[in-house]
């Protein structure tokens, strides 16, 4: 029998509304998120990239409960866990971490680190005492801070630093899943990459399950097993790093991997740069969302939206069966 995944999401829908007129009602809706579907086993990192405006971060705050799904379904683990109550989500959340790019948004700057790591342990009921202390030691040592750190407030750390803090608090309650929601994005280009390969090894050492947000492919092919692609609310490709980096199946794809620096300047395909910026999702275009932008464009993707297709390892929601040019 296959396994259940981690994390299954079903056609799921975020839609907000937009009240206006004389009498406050609808008038339209932005569709930050639009029948989405994917899975993440346990152990596995998927990476949701795109650029702002796809709605890759809503789909995150959704997943935990931040905010209600419009409609579809999310299940942790073999439970529906979208229409729970907040008492039985607020529980769930120890299985469910989020890092933010700020990390202010998860420290208290009046707290000490060893506050700011306790908290949770007490929130769950995890750990007293001697215990609570030790495990405190433990976090600092999974995210090579040393133990001097937990007397000390987040002011008194670099960017860096205060990152490694935030990861530590959501280790603290031993999560199945946690979703780095532009984790690195704020930061100088050396620290960016020490989080990275923090990351990388955290997730191998405690066979986490990852949902990593980015605006930036580059970021992701040292850390992720696989890749989905956004745009205007939709997953446009999905597939292993392997076959997505090898050899993208959809033009959007393939527009943000060559804007990725490669070590060998020869090594890579040419630059194409996108024309325009990603249209409003309270109006996405007609047919194929892409159209407005894509240099491939024919009649039929003006009128006729695409659907995923090809082999489970590799999917991409484009009329072209290959992209000119490729192999
Ligand atoms: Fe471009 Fe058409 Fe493919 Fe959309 S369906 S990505 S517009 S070629």
């Amino acid at each position: 029998m296959a396994e259940i995944p981690l994390l299954e999401i079903n056609r799921l829908k975020k839609h907000f509304p937009i009240r206006g007129g004389l009498m406050g009602g609808i008038t339209a809706e932005v569709r930050a998120v639009d029948d989405l579907s994917f899975t993440i086993a346990r152990g596995e990192t998927l990476s949701l990239v795109g650029e702002s405006g796809s709605g890759k971060s809503t789909v995150g705050r959704t997943i935990l409960g931040l905010t209600a799904p419009s409609a579809g379904e999310i299940w942790l683990d073999g439970t529906r866990i979208d229409q729970l109550s907040r008492r039985r989500m607020r529980a769930l959340r120890q299985r469910m971490q989020i890092i933010f790019q700020d990390p202010f948004s998860s420290l208290d700057p009046r707290f000490s680190v060893r506050e700011s790591l306790a908290e949770p342990l007490d929130n769950f009921g995890l750990a007293r005492g001697a215990a609570r202390a030790a495990r405190i030691h433990e976090l600092l040592d999974q995210v090579q801070l040393p133990h001097a750190a937990a007397d000390r407030r987040p002011h008194e750390f670099s960017g860096g630093q205060r990152q490694r803090i935030a990861i530590a608090r959501a280790l603290a309650p031993r999560p199945d899943l946690i979703i780095c929601d532009e984790a690195v994005s704020a930061l100088d280009v050396s620290v960016k990459a020490q989080i990275i390969n923090l990351l990388a090894d955290i997730q191998r050492n405690l066979g986490l399950a990852m949902l990593f947000i980015s605006h930036d492919l580059a970021i992701v092919e040292h850390l992720t097993h696989r890749i989905a692609v956004m745009y205007l609310g939709e997953i446009v490709e999905i597939g292993t790093r392997e076959a997505v980096f090898a050899g993208p199946r959809h033009p959007y794809t393939e527009a943000l991997l060559s804007a990725v620096p490669m070590p060998d300047p020869g090594a890579r395909h040419r630059r194409i740069v996108l024309s325009g910026d990603i249209p409003s999702p309270r109006n996405p275009p007609p047919g194929c969302r892409f159209h407005t932008r894509c240099p491939y464009a024919f009649d039929r993707c003006r009128s006729e939206a695409p659907k995923l297709r090809g082999p489970n390892h590799h999917q991409a929601a484009c009329h072209l069966d290959r992209l000119p040019g490729s192999a």
